[in-house]
C-alpha cells in the first residue's frame, strides 16, 4: 500500500533529519525549504542543513558529556546528520567539527537521492488543510508569515521571538556551606514552601568588585537584525543595569531585603544573588534576573567570584537572542503534536531545544513518531534516562510551574546531565574498586554511569520499536 506523503516545512538541521527518518521508515515525504527564494538573516546558502555559525557539534565524548552521548545515540538511531558529520569531520581535539560546505552538500545529496523524498522550494506561509500530516521545523528564524500563522493558532503568549536567558547552575556545584535556602520574607507563594531559593550573600567589598567586573566585562554585540531586543520587556541585561548606577542591581535582582543568613543572623548581607529551581528534578537552578550579554568566558569568570558559586558548574550560560520558540510544555503533547491541531508536529529549535545537534535529534524523534503514526504502529517516547528522552522531557514538561509570580521558566536549552533523572545511588567506587572522595573524579564517574544507563535504556527502547504492535491493535 502506498502511504500518503508527510510534509516537512524547513530544510535545516531538524527538517532534514526528520525527512530522512520518515523516508528510511518507508514513508514518502515532501520537504519544503524557502531558500534561496527567500532567506533568513543568518543563512547564506541554498544548502540543506546549513550551519549558520560555528562548524562544531561540540564534545564527542559519549562517556562524560551529554552532547557526546546524544551524538552516540543518534548514530545508533541511523541519523543522517551524524553520518554526514562523520564523512566531513575536521580535526578539533575532543570536539566533533565539520567542513560546513561538505557537510551540507552530503545532507543535500542524500535527501535528493532518496526515492521517497521530494524536494520543494518555496515559503510555506501556512500549511494548507489538505496536508493531513505536517512537521514544522522552521527554526529560530521562522519566516514572519508562518510565525504569525502559528501565533494565531496557539495564542499571543505561546510563541516567543527572543530568549532572555539567565545562567543555569547544577545544584550540586553550589556551596551550601555559604548559601542558604529561603524565600524572601519566607513567603510561601502559590506553589512554594517558604524556602525555595538558594541565596548567595555578598559583602559590600564583594559587591563593589562584582559591579566593577560587570562594567568592565567583555560583551557580545547584537547582530544588526537583533537590535530590537526586548529591553522594554523588563529584562535588562545585568551589565546594562550596573552601568545605569552602582546601586541599581542592589535594588533589583541582587536585593538583600527579607533574607537572613541562618548561620550569621547578625550580619546583614550587602547584596544577595538568588537562584530558583529550574527543573522538576531539582537538579538545576537559575540565577534570578541575571540575563546578560557578557561573553561566555566572562560569565564563568565573573559569576565564579560570587561566594558560594566559586565552583559553579553551568548547565547553560546567559544570553539574549533573537529566537522563535513555542511554549512547548503547554502546547505540545509527548510526541510533539500541537494539542490544538494534531495534524501538526514541531521539530528543532522552535520546540525549545538549542543547538545544531539537539535540533537534529528532535527532528530525528519527530520523524520517527510521524512515521510510526503513518504506518499505524505504536511508538512510545524514549525513556527520560536517555539523552533523547531527557531533551524531550525538557521540551514537553521538565520545567516547574513558577513558584511565584515570575515569568515562566521555560527557555531553550542545550542537552546536559542536569536534565537526566539522577542515579539512585551515586557512584561511590571507581572501576578498580577504590572509594571516591569529593570532587571531579566522582563527578566524572557519575557522568559515566548516567551515560552507561542511557545507552542500555536506548537499546531496550530500540528493541521495543522493532516489536511494536499496530497502534489500533
Ligand atoms: C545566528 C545564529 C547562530 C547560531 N549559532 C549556533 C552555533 O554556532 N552552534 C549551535 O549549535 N547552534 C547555533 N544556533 C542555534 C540553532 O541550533 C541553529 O539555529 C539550528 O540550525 C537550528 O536548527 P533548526 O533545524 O531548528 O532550524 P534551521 O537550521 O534554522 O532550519 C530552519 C529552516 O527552515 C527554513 N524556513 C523558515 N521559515 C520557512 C517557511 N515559512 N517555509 C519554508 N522554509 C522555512 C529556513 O530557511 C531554514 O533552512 C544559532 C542560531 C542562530 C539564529
Amino acid at each position: 500500500m502506498t502511504l500518503k506523503s508527510v510534509h516537512v516545512v524547513g530544510g535545516g538541521l531538524a527538517g532534514s533529519e526528520a525527512a530522512w527518518q520518515l523516508a528510511q521508515n518507508g514513508v514518502p515525504v515532501t520537504l519544503h525549504e524557502m531558500r534561496p527564494l527567500r532567506s533568513t538573516a543568518a543563512h547564506k546558502t541554498d544548502g540543506y542543513a546549513e550551519l549558520v555559525c560555528s562548524n562544531s557539534f561540540r564534545s564527542d565524548d559519549k562517556d562524560h558529556n551529554a552532547v557526546g552521548l546524544l551524538h552516540e545515540e543518534m548514530r545508533r538511531l541511523s541519523s543522517l546528520v551524524m553520518h554526514a558529520a562523520g564523512l566531513n569531520q575536521v580535526p578539533a581535539g575532543g570536539a566533533l567539527a565539520v567542513d560546513r560546505e561538505g557537510f551540507s552538500a552530503a545532507v543535500s545529496a542524500a535527501l535528493a537521492g532518496h526515492p521517497l523524498i521530494t524536494l520543494a522550494r518555496g515559503e510555506i506561509a501556512l500549511p494548507p488543510d489538505e496536508w493531513d500530516s505536517v512537521i514544522i521545523a522552521t527554526g529560530p528564524l521562522t519566516s514572519p508569515d508562518l510565525a504569525a500563522g502559528i501565533r494565531s493558532l496557539t495564542g499571543e503568549d505561546a510563541l516567543a521571538f527572543f530568549d532572555a536567558i539567565a545562567p543555569i547552575v547544577h545544584r550540586d556545584s553550589i556551596d551550601l556551606e555559604q548559601a542558604w535556602f529561603q524565600s524572601r520574607y519566607d513567603k510561601v507563594g502559590p506553589g512554594g514552601s517558604g524556602a525555595d531559593y538558594i541565596n548567595c550573600p555578598l559583602s559590600r567589598e564583594q559587591y563593589d568588585a562584582f559591579i566593577d567586573a560587570l562594567i568592565a566585562g567583555d560583551k557580545t554585540v547584537f547582530h544588526d537584525w537583533e537590535t530590537n531586543t526586548p529591553y522594554f520587556d523588563g529584562c535588562l541585561p545585568i551589565e546594562v543595569m550596573a552601568e545605569r548606577g552602582r546601586e541599581t542591581l542592589r535594588h533589583g535582582p541582587m536585593k538583600p531585603f527579607g533574607l537572613t543568613n541562618p548561620r550569621r543572623p547578625d550580619v546583614k548581607p550587602y547584596a544577595v544573588v538568588q537562584l530558583r529551581q529550574d527543573n522538576k528534578l531539582g537538579t538545576l537552578f537559575n540565577m534570578v534576573g541575571f540575563q546578560t550579554k557578557l561573553k561566555h568566558g566572562e560569565q564563568v569568570r565573573i559569576f565564579s567570584s560570587i561566594p558560594s558559586l566559586q565552583n559553579a558548574e553551568f548547565a547553560r550560560l546567559g544570553g539574549l537572542h533573537r529566537n522563535t520558540f513555542l511554549n512547548s510544555p503547554k502546547l505540545l503533547d509527548e510526541t510533539l503534536r500541537l494539542k490544538a491541531n494534531p495534524r501538526w508536529r514541531f521539530a528543532g529549535q522552535i520546540t525549545g531545544c538549542e543547538g545544531y545537534v539537539e535540533s537534529a535529534a528532535i527532528g530525528l524523534l519527530v520523524g520517527r513518531f510521524t512515521a510510526a503514526e503513518r504506518r499505524n504502529e505504536l511508538m512510545m517516547p524514549p525513556p527520560p534516562t536517555t539523552a533523547h528522552g531527557a531533551l524531550l522531557a525538557h521540551i514537553t514538561g521538565g520545567h516547574i510551574e513558577t513558584i511565584d509570580a515570575g515569568p515562566s521558566s521555560f527557555q531553550p536549552m542545550n542537552v546536559n546531565f542536569g536534565l537526566f533523572p539522577q542515579l539512585a545511588e551515586p557512584a561511590a567506587y571507581d572501576r578498580d574498586g577504590r572509594k571516591f572522595g569529593r570532587g571531579s573524579a566522582k563527578n566524572l564517574a557519575r557522568k559515566t554511569a548516567l551515560s552507561e544507563r542511557a545507552l542500555i535504556d536506548l537499546a531496550h527502547w530500540i528493541g521495543a520499536q522493532s516489536r511494536a504492535p499496530a497502534a489500533t491493535e
